[in-house]
């Protein structure tokens, strides 16, 4: 099953391998995960709420750094 939020990624069969989405009770990539944590404590960058899924810009701390 393909994440809901980029429709890229792939969730693993295991759920409590994903991430849980900050914004709606549904698991998600961790890239995903990863996404939502920058977006939380970066005030410059919109968050994306379920009702604007499927995103295609994902950043990391990888990135920002
Ligand atoms: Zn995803």
């Amino acid at each position: 099953m393909k994440c809901p939020r980029c429709l890229i990624e792939d969730l693993a069969d295991d759920k409590a391998l994903n991430s849980l989405s900050r914004h709606a009770d549904v698991y998600i990539c961790n890239p995903c995960g990863m996404d939502e944590s920058v977006r939380d404590f970066a005030p410059l960058l919109p968050v994306f709420n379920q009702s604007q899924w499927p995103v295609f810009t994902r950043y990391s701390f990888t990135d920002l750094g």
